[in-house]
Formats: C-alpha cells, structure tokens, sequence
C-alpha cells in the first residue's frame, strides 16, 4: 500500500517539530539580532567619543594657537574615520578654523539602517587645556553617518538570521530521516504485510515484526494483528467448515426434494388416471342411474297398468255385497296393491334424484287448502282416539309459489307417518309464514323416535326399530324421500323426537308468497265451544272465530255452559252433547271423527245440526257457521262429507282401450255419482263429443288409431271445446310425459293407478259442485 509523503507520520512528525524549531530559532536569532543592535548602537557613541577623546587635545592646542593649517590636518584625519563625514573646529569667537566633509555612503539597505540607527549622529567637544579647564578654547564638530554601523549590523543580522533557517532545514532533513526509518519504515512494512495477509489462507495468517521493533508499539501492534488473524483464521475455518456442512445437507435436500418430486408427480400421474378412471365411472354411473330411471319409468308404466286393473276391480269387488270372509281377504290383497303402488311411487321419486331428474315447478297454489285437503284424503287413516287439526295461521298467504305436487308429497309423507305411529291424542298440521318462505310442522303424541335413530331414519329403507315393519308397516322411503324433496327445493327438515312422548317434523320451505291472506267477511254471533282445553278443535275455533268477528267463548263442561247465552254451540263430546240438548234451541255443529257421522234418525233428535268430519277445513267451517248463523236452513246432513258420500252429477267421457282400466275407471266414476261416455280411441272421442255434451274428459295417452296427444290437439283445435277439462290418464310418470301432455292441450294430469280419492279431487276441481 502506498502512503503520499505528505500524509506521511514521519513526515507530518517532522513538520511540526521542524516548525517548532523553526519558530524557536527565529526567536532565538531575533533576540540576538536585538542584542546585536543594543550593543552596535552604543558602540556608535562609544567609538565616537572614544575618538573625540583623542583628539581633544591637539583640538585644544590648535584652537588655543588659532593655527588654521594643522586644525585642517586634524579635522582630515578626523575625516579618515569610516564613521564620520564632517569634522568642524572652531574657536571661543566661533571663527572656523577648519570645516571638511564627505559625501555619505549610499546603499539599498540604507533605508533600513536609517530606520534603526538614525540617519546622522552630530557630536560635539568643547575644547579646554588640562591646565586651564575653565577656559573655553572652541569646539570640535563631528557629523558622523550611522550607517558605517548600521551595514555591518545587518549583514551581522543576515548571517543570524541564515544560519537559524539552515539549522532548521538540516534537522528537519535529520528529523525526518529519523522517524521515517524509525516510525514509517516498520509501519509501512506492517502494513504492506497486513495487506498482503489473507486470513483464509491459515499459511498466510503470520506478519513478521520489523526487526528491532519487537518490544515497541510497532511490536505490539503486529502481535495483536497476528493474535486477530488467528481468531478470524479459526472463525473462517469453523464457518467454512458449518458452510461446507450446509452445502451437503442443501445438496441432501434437494435430492430429498428432487426423489419426493418424482415421487409426487408420479402419484398425481396416478391420481389424474384414478380421477380419469372416476370421471369414467361417474360417467358410466350416471348413464346407468338415467337408464335405471327411464327403465323405472318404464317399467313402472307396465306395472302400473296392471295393477291399476287389479286394484280398480278389487274395490269394485268390495262394493259388491260379499260374503264377510272374501270381503276381508279382497281388502287385503287391496291394501297390499296399495303398498306396492305407493313403493313403486316412491322408488321411482329416488330414482329421479338419484338421476338428477327431479324437476320442480313454480306455480302458485293454496299451500293452505291443499294441507286440508290432504289432511282430509289421509284422515281415514287415523286411529279412533286420534284428533287430526288442521292449524293454518289467519295471515297465512292465499297462494305460494312452488311445485305443489311435491310439496304435496312432502306434506303426505309427514303426516300419514305421524297418524300411523299415534294411536291416541293428537296430530296436528301446522302452516305458519317465515322469513322467506313457509313451516309446516307435522306435531304428533305418538311413540316417537329414539335419540340414536332419528340421524338413521333419513336412509332410504331404514326405519327407527326392527319391530315397526312387522308393527305398523312402511318401506323405510318416505322419510327419505321428504328430506331430499325439502333439499331439493332449499329448504330444511328438522325432526324433534322423543321416545314415548311423539315427534315434531318441520319443513322450513322458501316457497315466496304469490297472493297475501284475503280477510274472510266477518260474522256475527254468539259462539259457544264444548270440548276439551287441550283439544285441537278448541285449539282452531279459538284462533280462527275471533278473527272472523264472532263473539266466541269456550267450554270444557257442560256445567259451567249457561243455555241460551249463545247462537250456536260447537262441539265433538256427544255425550255432553245429548245431555244438554234438551236444554237449548240453538243450532249444534257437531264435529265427528272420520266416518262417525250420527245416522240420519239420531241427527235428526239433535236438530237443528250440522255434522262436519274432522279435520275441519277453514272455508268448510266458515261455510257452515254463515249458513248457520245467518238462519239459513239447517240440514241434518253432513255438510263435509267422505268421498263415498259426495254424488256428483258431472258428466264424463273417458277415453281408454284397456277394457280393464274402462272398467276400473267406469265403477270409480260412477261410485263418485259421474255419468260415464266410454271411447276406446281418440277418433271415437272426437265423434262422442260432436254428439254429446260432457262436462269433463278423461283422457289415455297411449291408444290405438288415434292416441290422446292427437285427439286432445283435435279439440283444441275444432274450437268448439275450447274450456272443456282434459285430464290425462298415463302411466308414465315422468316430467316430460307431463309436459307432452300440456303441449296437447290438456289441463291437468292423473297417474295410473289412481285411487278414488285423487279422482274425486280432480272431479272437485275440474267441474265445481254449484253452490
Ligand atoms: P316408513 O314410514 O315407510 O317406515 P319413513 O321413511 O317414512 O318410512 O319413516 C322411517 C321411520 O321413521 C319409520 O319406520 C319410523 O320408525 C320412523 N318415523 C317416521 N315418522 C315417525 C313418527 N311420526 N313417529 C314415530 N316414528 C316415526
């Protein structure tokens, strides 16, 4: 490394003791110099006087004798003086005996010697004989030039000053030889060997200590570096050592990564082939799951017609007087058609999901109305001592939207659940509005469900316990079935179940409402109720009467009931009922369980009295107590009636080629009171109905010669029946079959085999009962 003299230690070392030096010196030298000057300055007055001295008496002697000749002699010797440049004599009458003078000496340094010395110095002695001091003889003039003095004085000074620059320049010259061999030299070496010394390189680590410098500063200074560089020596080493250990360990990793790698890529190739391979299943799968269902479809159109037959004759066969022991027989094997009938319903429903088939509809219906009429068809299904309610909230919404056959299914499977494992007290249905949609909650006081099987009894074929099937019956499907159709259209099911003590089902469904509550027209009366606290009638007079405007009151006694106090008495208690009733005039609607109507003679004891079968439905209820209360005259007949009560005077043209299905449909209808027109074919329809008036047709899809598609087209399209009800009668009971038949022109839809039920409800709708 090289270092610029300048900035150099022993160099800067050496300035500064050389300006010292140099500082002193000139101090020095300039003290001497004034010494010098001191001393010249008096030695001007010294030799001058000196000289005076030894002239005063010749000086004397010549003025005493007034000689003019030798006072010129004196005064030019005087002049010989280096110093004096006028000599002057002259006597006690101030007559000049000798004046002589030389010119001054000039110089360029003069000017400097004037300003120290002055320029001229005039001395004078006055002249007198030893052996006459008091008498004045003259006196002697002497103008002497100071610079004689003043030059020797500055070329003295000169010298001085020279000789202190030259000391100084010598010993800065010393000076810095010295300390450069002494301080730089060794240090430059150091610092060389410092720079060449590489700390990783261990033979590298050692400087050398100038020789003779061991024990110095300069000493110490390389012991420490060497002390430095065989710790960083070890710590390189120790880090070279861990990097080397990291290296290896990195190398390891990224052979560890590089065999995981291809381990990975080889289990993704696996994994993309498995999912290739699944994709191919769920493929394949899902083609067996549509083809399982069109095969279902199919196959239940081919089992469904014979067994439409099969259960239409049987309960033809059980209308006919029959012997009690074929009677009972007969309605087994119609009960058992049943069974396989809603299994096959059921099995084809799961195969639609299975499949992703299920399509559902969103049109508005009356959720409430459907609920009662559903509650109605299913109410003989109840046991004896069991009260079926219908409870549908007063701000209920008119109609909803949604696919009312699958809510209907929904509300089916729920409550022919909740009636057939409660054997006493109560089963209630219950509409309500919810944020966004409806709850309906199936309640029952049956046997409940234990805690551990109310996840299981979701899957499909799996019931609570093993002895319900042999008990109560069931597949182990409707449960399934009600949680997939509520998933299916967002909604929730929820159960809430305890063993012994009943179950609570409820459907949150997001069915939106389409037409808001429409607030009956009020009534006015005096109502009193009598039945028990806990009753379900008690339960839906007291929230439907008041709102309806009637002053209504309810009773558990006959005792506490104060005759004449009110305008009509509601009741299902009988007995309390023929206690009573000689006591009262009012009318009497008296609630009865399915099939329990009072025989038209004990009716008649009672009248004036309606009957109405539970459940009640809101309008039948509202009917009935308008009639009643506004004097309309009360019939001992019940106003509500079961299917096989109702006699409808509708005509219908049904239109099959089964012979059995005609005959089946035939003893249905006219059962139901209908006048039945059969054609066998589409173009004997069309003929009928050009000569006959119907009020209804029934209609097969799949016929010889012209089929129902066809023929349904054909009287759309003549215009002469453009309102006339079309109702399909098919087998094939999936969506598209459904909408086939709208695109024919047809108004509504019956799956084969029908129940006289589901006939009665389409009757009721297609052609209204007037009044
Ligand atoms: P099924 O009724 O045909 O057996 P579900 O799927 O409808 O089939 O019902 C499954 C099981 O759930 C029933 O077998 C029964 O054990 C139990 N279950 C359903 N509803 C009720 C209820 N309301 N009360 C008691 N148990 C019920």
């Amino acid at each position: 490394m090289d270092i610029k003299f300048t900035n150099r230690l022993s160099y800067k070392q050496a300035r500064l003791t050389v300006l010292v030096g140099f500082i002193l010196g000139t101090l020095l030298s300039l003290i001497q110099i004034g010494i010098d000057y001191a001393s010249e300055d008096a030695s001007i007055n010294r030799e001058v006087q000196a000289l005076l001295q030894i002239s005063h008496n010749p000086a004397s002697r010549i003025a005493y004798n007034i000689d003019t000749e030798l006072a010129q002699e004196l005064t030019g010797g005087l002049l010989q003086s280096p110093a004096v440049i006028r000599a002057r004599l002259i006597d006690n009458n101030d007559t000049v005996l000798a004046d002589v003078q030389r010119p001054r000496l000039e110089d360029r340094y003069r000017l400097l010697s004037d300003f120290l010395f002055g320029e001229q110095r005039q001395f004078q002695e006055r002249l007198h004989l030893a052996q006459m001091p008091k008498d004045y003889l003259g006196t002697l003039y002497l103008d002497v030039d100071t610079y004689t003095f003043g030059g020797r004085f500055l070329e003295r000074a000169w010298v001085t000053l020279l000789n202190g620059f030259t000391r100084s320049l010598v010993l800065t010259g010393i000076l810095l030889g010295l300390f450069y061999m002494m301080l730089t030299k060794p240090l430059v070496t150091v610092i060389a060997a410092l720079s060449n010394s590489d700390p990783r390189q261990p033979q590298q680590t050692r400087v050398d200590c100038p020789p003779g410098h061991e024990s110095d500063e300069i000493g110490v200074l390389v012991k420490v570096a060497n002390r430095q560089f065989v710790s960083m020596a070890t710590e390189i080493q120790q880090r070279r050592a861990a990097e080397n250990r990291l290296t290896d360990y990195l190398n390891e990793l990224e052979d560890r990564v590089s065999a995981r790698t291809n381990e990975l890529k080889a289990s993704n190739d696996r994994l993309s082939q498995t999912n290739q391979d699944l994709e191919e299943a769920r493929r394949r799968a899902l083609e067996m799951a549509q083809a399982r269902a069109a095969f279902l479809a199919n196959m239940s159109h081919e089992i469904r017609t014979p067994l439409n037959g099969m259960l239409g004759m049987i309960s033809l066969a059980l209308d006919s007087g029959l012997p009690a022991e074929q009677r009972q027989q007969l309605s087994i094997a119609h009960d058992s058609g049943k069974v396989l009938v809603e299994l096959l319903n059921d099995i084809l429903d799961l195969s639609k999901f299975d499949a992703g088939q299920l399509e559902l509809e969103r049109i508005p219906f009356d959720l409430g109305a459907m609920v009662e009429d559903t509650a109605n068809l299913l109410s003989q299904n109840a046991a004896a001592n069991v009260e079926l309610t219908c409870l549908i909230a007063s701000q209920f919404p008119s109609t909803v939207l949604g696919d009312p056959t699958r809510v209907r299914q929904i509300v089916s499977n729920l409550l022919s659940n909740a009636l057939k494992f409660t054997r006493f007290g109560r089963v209630d249905v219950r509409l309500s509005p919810i944020v966004g949609g409806v709850r309906l909650e199936v309640c029952d006081t049956g046997i409940g469900i234990p805690e551990e099987a109310q996840a299981r009894i979701f899957q499909p074929f799996t019931q609570a316990g093993a002895g319900i099937t042999r008990q109560y019956g069931g597949t182990g499907l409707g449960l399934a079935l009600t949680r997939n159709l509520c998933k299916a259209m967002q909604g929730h099911l929820h159960i809430q179940s305890a063993a012994g003590f009943g179950s609570r089902f409820s459907a949150d469904l997001p069915l939106l409402t389409h037409t808001e509550a429409i607030p009956a027209a009020p009534l006015r009366g005096r109502v009193v109720t009598l039945s028990k606290a806990g009753s379900g009638l008690a339960e839906l007079l007291s929230s439907n009467l008041p709102g309806w405007g009637m002053d209504y009151q309810q009773h558990e006694s006959a005792s506490t009931l104060q005759p004449g106090a009110f305008e009509l008495l509601i009741t299902d208690d009988l007995e309390q009922l023929l206690a009573l009733r000689p006591q009262f005039a009012a009318p009497i609607l008296l609630v009865t369980a399915y099939g329990n109507f009072l025989p038209s003679e004990r009716a008649g004891e009672l009248a004036p009295l309606v009957q109405l079968a539970r459940p009640l439905a809101r309008n039948a209820l509202y009917q009935a107590l308008r009639r009643m209360l506004q004097g309309e005259q009360a019939n001992t007949a019940p106003v509500q009636a079961s299917p096989n009560a109702l006699q409808h005077r509708a005509r219908v043209l049904l239109v099959e080629d089964n012979p059995v299905n005609q005959l089946v449909a035939k003893g249905m209808l006219g059962k139901l009171g209908c006048q039945v027109l059969v054609a066998s074919q589409g173009a004997e329809a069309l003929e009928m109905l050009d000569r006959e008036t119907v009020d209804m047709v029934l209609m097969d899809c799949n016929m010889p010669v012209m089929d129902g598609y066809e023929a349904s087209r054909r009287i759309r399209q003549s215009g002469h029946w453009q309102q006339l009800p079309i109702v399909a009668l098919t087998a094939n009971a999936m969506p598209e079959e459904r909408e086939r038949c709208r695109a024919a022109g047809m108004d509504d839809y019956l799956a084969k085999p029908f129940r006289r039920e589901d006939l009665l409800a389409l009757i009721e709708h297609w052609v209204p009962l007037n009044g």
